[in-house]
């Protein structure tokens, strides 16, 4: 099983070192797990999110040697916005990443983290401002695996019912979902969104219609910044995927795909 979303403290907004992360990945019986640190170019707050890749990946390949069960992917999250995510081209071909999550955390300038990104919106225009910027994010762009925690801005929705059910949502999803399937790209399961929405980002109703549309490609990711939250919930996790039809996992190596059996 694996973990496809850590962050260490190469990420401005982790302190987790990477031995305590590897530590907790072995103890959850995880086979494989990718740190994916941040990368934002232009991020409106004052969090620098960049790292020095040379330095994470001596690092990485030390700790290796002390974990012969455990792979230890490298990869990065970035995080674009339809007028970034050119940007990140160069970046992601200048170095031997793993594997690479694109994922919105921030639109119209906000990150829907801080509380003002909902305000004078209703849940639904909140929603689908959310989701047409990763539609926006993902139309004619192709450096990177899997699409990240489709949902983030369900997380902070400051009401009940935060979900974001497929059927409300259906043709912005279907948008996204199609174009990730017919260009062989991904999505990833994010098990984050449990404690805050009560499911996966995205949720089962999404999940389910990712498959119906022919979808394989999945990881799973806990999306820890601190090793107490590595591989959290993965496993559960894996076996409602496999109560929905799906048959594998994916894991990356030098950005090439490779399908495991759930
Ligand atoms: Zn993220
Ligand atoms: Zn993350």
């Amino acid at each position: 099983m694996q973990d496809y979303h850590i962050h260490s403290d190469y990420s401005t907004d982790s302190e987790q070192k990477l031995l305590g992360i590897c530590e907790k990945a072995v103890e959850q019986n995880l086979s494989e797990i990718a740190v994916t640190d941040h990368i934002d170019i232009d991020y409106p707050y004052d969090l620098h999110f960049a790292f020095d890749f040379d330095a994470r990946s001596a690092e990485m390949d030390a700790v290796q040697k002390n974990f012969p069960s455990l792979a230890i992917k490298k990869g990065v999250e970035i995080g674009i916005t339809a007028e970034t995510k050119k940007d990140y081209v160069n970046i992601i071909n200048a170095h031997p990443f793993d594997f690479v999550i694109a994922s919105v955390h921030v639109l119209d300038g906000i990150d829907p983290y801080y509380p003002e990104f909902f305000v004078g919106k209703t849940k639904e225009q909140a929603y689908t401002a959310y989701l047409q910027a990763i539609d926006d994010g993902m139309r004619d762009f192709d450096d990177y695996d899997v699409i990240g925690h489709i949902g983030y801005a369900s997380r902070f929705y400051p009401g009940e019912n935060r979900q974001i059910h497929y059927a409300d949502y259906a043709d912005i999803l279907d948008s996204i979902l199609k174009r990730a399937v017919q260009s062989g790209k991904g999505i990833e399961v994010n098990t984050k969104g449990i404690e805050t929405t009560g499911d996966t980002l995205p949720n089962e109703s999404i999940l389910k219609r990712y498959r119906e549309l022919g979808g394989e490609i999945l990881t799973l990711g806990s999306d820890a910044h601190s090793a107490d939250r590595v591989g959290d919930a993965v496993w559960e996790t894996a076996e409602k995927l496999k109560e929905m039809g799906f048959r594998y996992y994916t894991s990356f190596t030098r950005r090439k795909a490779t399908q495991v059996k759930l």
